[in-house]
């Protein structure tokens, strides 16, 4: 019968292990580096394996007025400056890494001043690997041969763990692989021989209790906190030479088991010691480049190493992993290297740099208070709350000192002299830090104990109860006459011999039972094979059917794609073609529309010169053509008095002699006078009898010849009971004393001028009319430009004194009466106007 071992069920893995009621106090050990040259002077001294004594240093002495005091500490475990990294490996994490392995977490700092040992402790140098090193070796010496595959587990966004199966695995191993950045280490490579020698960890230091019917995988990451931020040291961020991007600092969480963890934190599975210590190397190379492009104190940097441990029971068959996640134990050892206790003053750190020291300090004072409040609450019975949320230091760490988990700390100190205040400190708060305590995690009974189907194939084969031969007896013969021994024998030889026929006619039943089985089982593989075999013919068929019908369709595709490509072509040049008429069509009208425009502009101003011109000739002609009516009428209105004279001298043959303007209408006028020219000698022989008496009101003849043109000027003349005339009319004349002429010519420039010939009209001798000039009202329009218009009624509106020329030019021509006979059209005040003169009759 088979004795194959059936595993009793697994109790489920507990994810927060209900606390035992057992607390552990912190564990803190104290480590003494030498002393860099022997002639430094020393302060502390080891006095036997669990106390340190520290006295004040010379200096000190004499200062304090003789004070002497030594002072002695107590630890869990003092190490002198002669115990090697693996002594203190063994005491302190070896016992951390079990329970890693065991499912349970545990912290690891090393606590000290600058230069004390503390990254030598935790990582150690080349052929001294520290702390962090062996933990990893004896890890993967614990679980080297039960790891899971890559990528079987995954860590999840929200500190948790998830399992998938080895085909999923698989496929995502070879995605990774198809990947060519970021490359993760893995398989043969080059270990970088800077740290080679930190890792080649000899002993083969090994957890005792390795459940083997789990499998396991290490995840690993690496922080820094500085300046109360904290970093990714294994973030892949595209290295830039130009403008190097500042790191992104990260937040913290509380996962649903109030863990704190680093959210979006990287984390790598590493699958060797070489491979996560690279990890690690490659975290402590960006920390030490970041510390110097960003010149930061690299003292005064918290590094934080986190190994997780997943595992999972294999399934029943001891084949595959366990897919229920409930299953999965996650487990992590945070191994932390602290930043230098020491108070700010000691590095003289200035400006911004002692800010941020301030801050670090702040972090480790937050560490120093919770530790205190801790243990007053424990000691105490009190409540105060710890103020793990002042840093975030403390706030990773929180669950560690509140909920459960072993607390480790190694103080690091330098026993040199100079460090005396410092290390005081040190061991101050190392001291209390041990009376503070942590529940311990509840033991998980390890189902490994025994062996697990990982070797149920090992298992012994059935025992088979065989008959035993009855024992020989013995065969001596003694006795000549001993009768009963042979005998004896011979029926025991018989037994035996009946036996044995018994057993071979059994063997050989059972060869032939086991022959026809064997044969039956032959014919039974063989029709097998011969179905399987014609099935994979068939199966072969299809597939190159298949695979006919894939190059074809490959073919096709490839035709199709190459049709595509040619269409795109064209169509990409079509559209270029497009684009370029569009183009050409947008210029095109735009050279329309100017041109247009240009047209319309050019329309315009010929318009303009059109009307302009035609409106300038119009008055040209109008102008001409009154002149010319104004010397028709003239010529006719000459040869009308002349043949009235030529009527007078007929019918009144006594003609009189013309008289010269009467002494009355000269005192009128005394300007006149004074100025007038003399006597003309050939006056007209006009005798003007009297003047119309001006009591009777003035009543005035406005002669307007019908070729004038309306003047446009502001001043028009107004002129009162006034008998308009068209033409010189002598009926008119005879109503009227006064009488008027508006004269129309051109100007020298051009400017139509108007004239108002004022003058009297007087009785002739004969029982005609005569008419004696007066004065002469000028109308005319300039523009204040080259062609000026103005309006000048010169006489009613004289400037005051640049026209003293033009009141006596005026003068000049008013002072003159005419009387007009025939041939003396001129009268002299008129001359230098070379003005027509016309008269009445
Ligand atoms: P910390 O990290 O506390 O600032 P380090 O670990 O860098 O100090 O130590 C400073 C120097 O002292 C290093 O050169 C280191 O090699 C040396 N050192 C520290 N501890 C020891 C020790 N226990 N044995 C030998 N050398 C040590
Ligand atoms: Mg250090």
């Amino acid at each position: 019968p088979s004795h194959r071992r059936v595993k009793t069920p697994r109790r489920p893995a507990l994810k927060k292990p209900a606390p035992s009621g057992l607390k552990d106090p912190v564990g803190v050990y104290c480590r003494v580096r030498p002393l860099s040259r022997p002639d430094q002077e020393c302060c502390i001294e080891v006095i036997n394996e669990n106390t340190v004594q520290i006295h004040p240093p010379d200096g000190y002495r004499i200062f304090r007025n003789g004070e002497y005091r030594e002072t002695q500490y107590s630890f869990k475990e003092v190490f002198g400056t002669l115990v090697p990294q693996k002594e203190l490996f063994d005491v302190v994490a070896k016992p951390l890494v079990e329970d890693l392995i065991r499912g349970k977490n545990g912290l690891l700092f090393t606590y000290g001043v600058t230069g004390s040992g503390k990254t030598h402790t935790m990582t150690g140098s080349p052929g001294d690997g520290g702390l962090l090193p062996r933990c990893l070796a004896m890890i993967f010496n614990s679980i080297g041969p039960f790891q899971a595959k890559r990528f079987v587990f995954k860590l999840d966004d929200k500190n948790g763990v998830d399992v998938q199966c080895e085909v999923d695995a698989l496929l995502e191993r070879q995605k990774r692989d198809a990947m060519p950045v970021p490359k993760t280490p893995s398989g043969k490579r080059q270990v970088d021989p800077e740290f080679a020698d930190m890792i080649n960890v000899q002993d083969h230091c090994k957890a005792e209790e390795v459940d083997e019917d789990n499998v396991y995988s290490v995840f690993v990451s690496y922080i820094e906190i500085y300046n109360n931020y904290i970093y990714d040291l294994l973030e892949e961020t595209p290295f830039d030479l130009i403008k190097p991007k500042p790191p992104q600092s990260k937040i913290l969480r509380e996962d649903q088991n109030h863990n704190m963890y680093v959210t979006g934190c990287t984390e790598v599975e590493v699958k060797s010691t070489e491979e996560a210590f690279e990890v690690f190397w490659k975290g402590q190379k960006k920390r030490r480049i970041a510390n110097t492009q960003l010149n930061r104190e690299s003292s005064r940097s918290h590094g934080v190493f986190i190994i997780k441990l997943a595992q999972a029971p294999l399934d029943a068959d001891g084949d595959n992993v366990l897919q229920e996640k409930e299953q999965i134990t996650l487990s992590q050892l945070s191994l932390v290297d602290l930043a230098g206790s020491e108070r700010t003053n000691r590095t003289k750190a200035e400006g911004n740099r002692l800010r941020e020291a301030g801050n670090i300090n702040q972090s480790l004072m937050t560490l120093r208070t919770c530790i205190e409040v801790l243990r007053e609450n424990q000691m105490c019975g009190t409540n105060k709350m710890v103020p793990y949320r002042d840093s975030k230091l403390t706030h990773l760490f929180k669950n560690y000192f509140d909920g459960e988990g072993k607390v480790r700390m190694i103080v690091c100190v330098n026993p040199k002299a100079e460090d005396y205040e410092e290390s005081l400190q040190v061991m101050r708060f190392a001291e209390m830090t041990q009376e503070v305590e942590v529940a311990r995690p509840v033991d998980r009974p390890l189902c490994g104990l025994t062996p697990g189907r990982r070797f149920r194939n090992q298992d012994l084969p059935g025992e088979i109860l065989l008959p035993s031969f009855p024992p020989l007896p013995s065969c001596e013969l003694l006795d000549i006459n001993d009768d009963q021994t042979l005998p004896k024998l011979a029926e025991v030889l018989e037994e035996r011999h009946k036996l044995r026929q018994k057993l071979s006619e059994e063997f050989a039943k059972n060869a032939l039972t086991f022959k026809t089985i064997l044969r039956e089982l032959d014919s039974s593989i063989m029709s097998k094979e011969n179905y399987v075999q014609g099935k994979l013919s068939e199966k072969e068929k299809i597939i190159t059917g298949q695979k006919t019908e894939l190059e074809r369709m490959e073919k096709k595709i490839k035709t199709l794609e190459y049709k595509i490509e040619i269409l795109e072509k064209t169509a990409t040049i079509y559209e270029e073609d497009k684009r370029h008429l569009q183009q050409e069509l947008e210029s095109q009208s735009q050279k329309l529309q100017r041109q247009a425009s240009d047209k319309r502009r050019l329309e315009a101003r010929l318009q303009g010169m059109v009307a302009e011109t035609t409106m300038k000739w119009e008055k040209e002609c109008e102008r001409r053509v009154a002149a010319k009516q104004l010397e028709m009428q003239n010529k006719l209105w000459v040869k009308d008095e002349k043949l009235k004279q030529l009527k007078a001298i007929v019918t009144e043959p006594k003609s009189e002699k013309p008289e010269r303007p009467s002494r009355e209408r000269d005192r009128e006028k005394p300007i006149q006078r004074s100025i007038s020219p003399p006597p003309v000698p050939n006056a007209p022989p006009v005798r003007l009898r009297h003047r119309r008496s001006r009591s009777a009101g003035e009543r005035w003849v406005d002669h307007k010849p019908p070729s004038n043109l309306p003047t446009d000027t502001v001043m028009q003349p107004h002129v009162p009971h006034a008998i308009t005339v068209a033409a010189a009319s002598e009926k008119a004349l005879a109503k009227c004393d006064k009488y008027m002429l508006t004269h129309q010519e051109l100007a020298s420039d051009g400017e139509i001028e108007t004239k108002l010939i004022k003058g009297d009209v007087f009785k002739t001798r004969g029982g005609g009319q005569a008419v004696q000039f007066t004065e002469i009202e000028t109308l005319k329009q300039e523009s204040p430009t080259g062609r000026k218009r103005r309006s000048s009624p010169s006489s009613a509106d004289p400037p005051a004194d640049a026209a003293n020329a033009e009141w006596t030019d005026v003068e000049t021509r008013c002072s003159v009466a005419v009387e007009m006979r025939a041939g003396s059209a001129l009268g002299p005040g008129y001359q230098h106007h070379a003005q027509p003169k016309r008269r009445k009759p």
